[in-house]
């Protein structure tokens, strides 16, 4: 891992990146930063008061805050922090964003103490920001910060609504989403069907992503994500050429802006972005137990669920009788601060629970032995760079094509796709522990990104070109 940033170069070229304000979006975005900080750019952060990351962790960057400075402007005020409601910043910023940007940007630009723009490198959900940029005659490169299947299934939205995929989806995305969880899904035939434009996702795993089919204003960012990552200057994805070959080559095919593969976790840890407070006093206890015996379980940083599946959850890791190791944020449990609703005794001996843990770290560690995910985006990909096997219990966006693609495509772990049943999350975890194909293949698929990270690998040589092309601008 590289670790190391220069210090004695001349800046002479500065970057400002814009991070979407979340734990998924912050770290790759952070990351980036760190690598381009030691290819000797200047770099200048761009975020929002909400889920500020702590600035002190990065002595080296300038931060300015932007967007949300009045704390009485109503429209940001008492919005959702869990489940898929957390969003909704996403949407307001979208709509309301530009002229302030336009503004600080305008003020960056102008400075003439400071080194001189090269670009602009957005979350590629910051659609607002093409517009912005293109009238500042500013290149902006996007981060996406999902994988390039995920954008594909995206990018064919509308005509996935127009071969009728999305129909079920006012009926059934409500109580998925409501968290009554999505058995159901599978006493209906359709939604066990193939998708002909996908063939390796079922009809379930498009209305999982929760998109309504009409009018729905998530859809509307989506579509302009889609369209405006198209539009830009560059594509920087949180990946690697060998994971996602058939998909890279989509993605040249039919987007003019070049693409940069670079996996984040192999350059940098995200624990100086963590937003909230790391808890390593298990460490002494994971270092005690035994080579691949111990289930991570974490559901990254907005998921929620009720409490019925809570209890299921419980169980069916109880029931396992593998030794575990649990982050429960506070309101995971949707009514409860923390653990109100975890039965007193049943978790015995065999794991320890923590609010939050410093993921990469874990996935490192040799007693983890699988690790049961929401199957987010980095999650996903952290567990690749460490070859550890997954269970993927998905909940929505592009978490069911994240899991769909691990298990049957990439085939190293195992999607419960029927939603929280004890016996099912029992068998699964007990599986993945032992079955030594799935292992097998997540320790080639790693080697294969150490590989592509040496001189003349396709990881290696993306970073190279990212900087020469920025270089360029
Ligand atoms: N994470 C962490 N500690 C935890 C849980 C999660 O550091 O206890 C990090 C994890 O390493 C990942 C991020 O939070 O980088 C979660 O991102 P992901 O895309 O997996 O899920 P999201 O939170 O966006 O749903």
């Amino acid at each position: 891992m590289e670790t190391q940033t220069q210090t004695t170069v001349d800046r002479h070229r500065r970057i400002i990146l814009f991070p979407l304000p979340y734990q998924g979006h912050v770290n790759p975005m952070l990351q980036l930063a760190n690598l381009l900080y030691s290819k000797g750019f200047n770099i200048t952060i761009f975020h929002t008061n909400f889920n500020k990351p702590k600035t002190s962790n990065y002595p080296h960057f300038t931060f300015k805050f932007i967007l949300d400075n009045d704390p009485h402007d109503e429209r940001y005020c008492n919005l959702p922090l869990h489940g898929m409601g957390a969003f909704s910043r996403v949407l307001l910023f979208n709509q309301f964003g530009a002229d302030e940007l336009r503004h600080q940007l305008e003020l960056e630009l102008s400075k003439k103490d400071e080194p001189s723009v090269s670009c602009l490198i957005t979350d590629a959900l910051w659609h607002f920001a093409q517009p912005v940029a293109v009238s500042l005659n500013l290149p902006r490169l996007v981060l996406r910060t999902s994988s390039l299947f995920c954008f594909l299934v995206y990018a064919s939205l509308p005509l996935l609504n127009d071969r009728g995929y999305l129909d079920h989806s006012n009926d059934i995305t409500t109580p998925l989403l409501d968290g009554l969880g999505y058995q159901h899904l599978s006493d209906n035939n359709h939604l066990e069907e193939q998708v002909m434009e996908f063939p390796m996702l079922k009809v379930k795993d498009i209305i999982k992503m929760g998109f309504k089919k009409a009018n729905d204003v998530v859809g509307d960012v989506i579509g302009n994500m889609v369209k405006r990552t198209k539009a830009s200057s560059g594509i920087i994805w949180n990946s690697f050429k060998g994971l996602e070959e058939p998909e890279l080559e989509t993605v040249v095919r039919e987007i003019s802006a070049p693409s940069f593969l670079i996996p984040f976790p192999k350059h940098f840890t995200a624990s100086s972005s963590s937003l909230h407070e790391q808890d390593r006093t298990f460490f002494p206890w994971l270092d005690q137990q035994p080579p691949k015996s111990v289930v991570y379980v974490s559901f990254g940083s907005v998921s929620q669920l009720n409490e019925k599946h809570f209890l299921e959850m419980v169980h069916g890791l109880v029931d396992s009788k593998q030794s575990f190791l649990w982050v429960v944020r506070p309101g995971f449990v949707d009514g409860s601060t923390w653990l109100e609703a975890l039965p007193d005794g049943l978790m015995g001996e065999r794991g320890r629970i923590v609010k939050w843990a410093p993921q990469q770290e874990v996935l490192a560690h040799k007693a983890i032995g699988a690790f049961w995910t929401h199957s987010g985006w980095n999650s996903t990909f952290e567990s690749v760079c460490e070859g550890v096997p997954m269970i993927c219990s998905p909940f929505w966006g592009d978490q069911p094509l994240n899991a769909r693609y691990t298990s049957d495509v990439l085939k190293v772990g195992v999607y419960l796709e029927n939603g929280w049943k004890r016996e099912e999350i029992t068998n699964a975890i007990r599986r993945v522990m032992v079955d030594e194909e799935i292992r097998e293949r997540v320790k080639i698929l790693k080697q294969k990104l150490d590989v592509s990270l040496i001189k003349g690998g396709s990881s290696y040589e993306s970073v190279q070109s990212l900087v020469a092309y920025i270089s360029s601008l």
